[in-house]
């Protein structure tokens, strides 16, 4: 079945879903995303995406096609639109269409497209039973990784990589610090203490990561931002990692050094659990 996709104010058949070839998007990557789940048919941290997606806009100097308003009224159309009870809304928007030129154009449109993905039993991934195995590559994206650009081309090798290596992900490191994962934020725990890298240029704000943290601090447990090495992340007590599609995901393994019994521990666990309650509690 043909799913529906919004493109410029219409809602098409996916088909007819197009997108210039002039697309600033697709001549210089110039443009931003984000990804927001879908739980039950409803939307999982809608308000920090957008406000996110406000905030990658403005950096990059970029008008805001549509309001928060109808954002939401697009994204709630959608999942009725294509009946998703579990799964993941796309949501990219471009400097839009004009003459190949590397000055932005004035007065050009933005182009913006959501689409859905299907994903049934996205919260009961068995990945998040047996947990992952991550190896570690340098980091050589650009420096405002807190833009949520759509230059996707580096994660991707890396995560090819990961895969040509029997794993399942890779960490960044950069200056012998680990920075995030390829799409998702990275933490350890030591001694009962979960370590993740401060906010800067050097990652990405994740929407997980906020409301994690805060869940975190809410149970009492210790959390201190900082960067941390391989060697100390291969001699933690257990790795997650988090994203809006994965949620909160055990690592197991690091560059082939098992972490503690080689099952996912118990904060990463603890703190799947309380996300996904909390989370679907606040779902719009
Ligand atoms: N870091 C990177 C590089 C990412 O691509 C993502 C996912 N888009 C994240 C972190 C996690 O962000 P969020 O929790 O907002 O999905």
């Amino acid at each position: 079945m043909s799913r529906t996709v919004y493109v410029n104010g219409e809602y098409l058949p996916e088909e007819e879903a197009k997108v210039s070839v002039f697309d600033r998007g697709f001549l210089f990557a110039d443009g931003v995303y984000e990804v927001t789940s879908v739980l039950g048919g409803k939307l999982i941290d809608f308000g920090g995406h957008a406000k996110r997606l406000a905030r990658s806009l403005s950096e990059l100097e970029m008008d805001a096609p549509v309001t928060e308003e109808e954002l939401l009224e697009i994204h709630r159309q959608l999942v009725s639109r294509n009946d998703i009870d579990d799964g993941l809304i796309y949501l990219q928007i471009t400097r839009g269409a004009a003459d190949r030129d590397f000055h932005y154009p004035a007065d050009t449109a933005p182009t913006i497209v959501l689409f859905t993905q299907s994903k049934p039993g996205l919260a009961d991934n068995p990945a998040a039973k047996a947990g992952i195995k991550v190896i570690s590559v340098e980091d050589q994206r650009w420096g405002r990784r807190d833009i949520k650009t759509v230059q996707l081309l580096y994660p991707s090798m890396c995560k090819m990589a990961a895969k040509k290596a029997g794993a399942d992900d890779a960490w960044l490191v950069e200056e012998g610090k680990v920075t995030e994962g390829t799409s998702n934020n990275a933490y350890i725990v030591k001694d009962g203490k979960i370590i993740t890298r401060e906010l800067s240029h050097d990652i990405l704000h994740g929407i997980t990561r906020a409301a994690v943290l805060r869940f975190a601090q809410e149970a009492q447990m210790v959390v201190e931002e900082r960067a941390f090495t391989i060697d100390e992340a291969k001699d933690a007590d257990e790795a997650f990692v988090t994203s809006a599609s994965a949620f909160v995901m055990p690592v197991v393994e690091i560059d082939g050094a098992v972490l503690g019994d080689g099952k996912p521990g118990a904060v990463a666990t603890r703190l799947r659990e309380i996300y996904l309650d909390e989370s679907r509690k606040t779902a719009i």
